[in-house]
């Protein structure tokens, strides 16, 4: 039977032992927040249109601006570890391997490639999270009553480093082979779960069944968030951007001002999406300048408008930027922020 790796049974028992004699590198930071490290990856070659390699420059520069304000360590993945759960499930083993190499971190949180922080602002709500180990962002009745395909996204979503995580992931990977076993799987999801076509078996709707099969034994432990937008589906989302910076500001994370916007089903990199890649393109640079306006405007710039990538500069210089009004916002930030 497949597997992810050598069998751990004791991983908390050795990462409270290497944090105890690693006393430079605590899983809390100054401040008392939990150390977080954001992850995403893409595939090892480029995209079969090369407008897709510039969106994905995009999206991987608004993630870094998200980190950086945050202070949130990121790594961008483009390599298979196993070539066994090479495309979307290659989140899987990276996963793992990075909890085992980082036991200096406490929550590792993946995001797709798709996916955008469209609230620059908002921080996750960590300490809601105590007693969880699996933050991910669906509805309880789409996923117990309904059994649908799309009862949780795993476009967005956290796991602690403990052995508890390690297990989902041993459960969660089985069915993730390629060739004859995800193909095989694929039959079992779709008859399982509502709304799926006939596909291999992909990430998302194995996890969905695996909780849904084994409810008892893992939902204890995780917590299905709808407060915000962990992942937020962006056709509902993109065209009200402009409504929302009339009415709203950043920080609400939810459909006042969405967290993250994730393009599902565009696919601007490869060739089948199930939106024309024109929208799909049109929308994404939406996100992006969006998002890059609330990065922008703590230098004193924005963009012309939502499809425009030039800027302009809506505050003057001063010769005493310490002082003058030109660094107010810097200085909201570092208060919220730090
Ligand atoms: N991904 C990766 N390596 C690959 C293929 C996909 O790291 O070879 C990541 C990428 O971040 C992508 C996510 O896996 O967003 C989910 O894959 P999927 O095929 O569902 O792509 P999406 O539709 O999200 O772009
Ligand atoms: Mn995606």
């Amino acid at each position: 039977k497949y597997a992810l790796g050598p069998k751990i049974s004791d991983w908390d028992a050795q990462r409270r032992r290497w944090l105890a004699q690693n006393p430079g590198f605590p899983a809390t930071l100054a401040g008392g927040k939990p150390r977080i490290m954001l992850v995403t990856g893409s595939q090892p070659g480029p995209c079969d249109n090369p407008l897709g390699d510039h969106y994905l420059l995009k999206t991987t520069k608004n993630k870094i601006d998200y980190c950086r304000l945050h202070g949130i360590e990121i790594v961008h993945n483009l390599a298979h570890l196993d070539n066994e759960l090479a495309g979307y499930w290659a989140k899987l083993p990276l996963l793992r391997r990075l909890m085992l190499s980082h036991p200096e971190v406490e929550w590792i949180w993946w995001i797709d490639s798709d996916a955008l922080f469209t609230d620059m602002s908002f921080e996750l709500p960590l300490s809601r999270y105590d007693g969880h180990n699996l933050i991910i962002h669906g509805y309880q009745d789409l996923l117990f009553e309904k059994h649908s395909w799309i009862a949780l996204n795993t476009g967005s979503f956290l796991f602690r480093n403990c052995q508890w995580s390690l297990d989902l992931l041993d459960a969660w990977a089985p069915m993730g082979p390629k060739g004859f076993i995800r193909d095989q799987a694929g039959k079992v999801l779709t008859a399982n779960l509502k709304g799926r076509p006939a596909f291999e078996a992909d990430d998302q709707s194995a996890l969905i069944y695996l909780l849904l099969s084994q409810k008892d034994k893992w939902m204890d432990k995780v917590f299905i968030e709808n407060s915000y937008y962990l992942h937020g589906f962006w056709a509902g989302l993109v065209d009200k951007y402009e409504e929302m910076m009339e009415n709203h500001h950043p920080g609400l994370g939810d459909e006042r001002w969405p967290f993250v916007t994730h393009f599902v089903g565009c696919k601007p990199c490869g060739s089948y999406g199930d939106y024309p890649v024109e929208r799909c393109l049109r929308s994404m640079e939406r996100a992006f300048n969006f998002a890059d306006n609330q990065v922008l405007r703590l230098y004193g710039f924005s963009h012309k408008g939502l499809e425009s990538p030039k800027i302009k500069r809506f505050r003057d210089q001063t010769t005493r930027p310490i002082n003058d009004v030109e660094n107010l916002d810097m200085k909201a930030k570092i208060s919220t922020i730090s």
